[in-house]
């Protein structure tokens, strides 16, 4: 069966240099999502991260970005990115966690970062972001 989405030229460029296990999870992902998405992020400078966490955008300089273990993938609805609905999110990421089951990869969600399945007790809730997680993927 053809997938409802593809993964367009923007998500195509920023999987450059990003973990081809976390590529191959993305890649899958796309087709099994119920809603689009797009990888608005991958690899990270060391320069860009230190102006984020200036910003307030992030919190840590230890960023899974800089060595290609992160991507940031948000839902895409009517061409737009839905900041405010974290059930887009939460759909994007169930696509996700489905396709990491499937190949055998363990990440982790910055919709959930204490892995307890719930996105209401996060101190710092980043639902487009996605990492392999530290434990297996040093
Ligand atoms: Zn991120």
């Amino acid at each position: 069966m053809a997938s409802k989405f593809i993964l367009g030229k923007v998500s195509e460029t920023n999987l450059r240099g990003v973990r081809p296990e976390l590529v191959a999870v993305v890649r899958r992902a796309i087709e099994l999502t119920s809603v689009d998405f797009r990888v608005i992020e991958g690899v990270r400078s060391e320069e860009r991260q230190r102006q984020l966490v200036r910003n307030g955008a992030s919190q840590t300089l230890n960023s899974r970005h800089i060595t290609g273990h992160a991507v940031d993938c948000a839902p895409l609805v009517n061409s737009a990115i839905p900041w405010n609905d974290q059930s887009k999110f939460k759909a994007v990421s169930d696509a996700m966690f489905q396709a990491a089951k499937e190949l055998g990869v363990r990440i982790r969600w910055g919709g959930d970062w204490n892995e307890n399945g719930r996105s209401n007790d996060e101190k710092f809730y980043d639902g487009p972001h996605f990492e392999l997680r530290r434990q297996e993927y040093p």
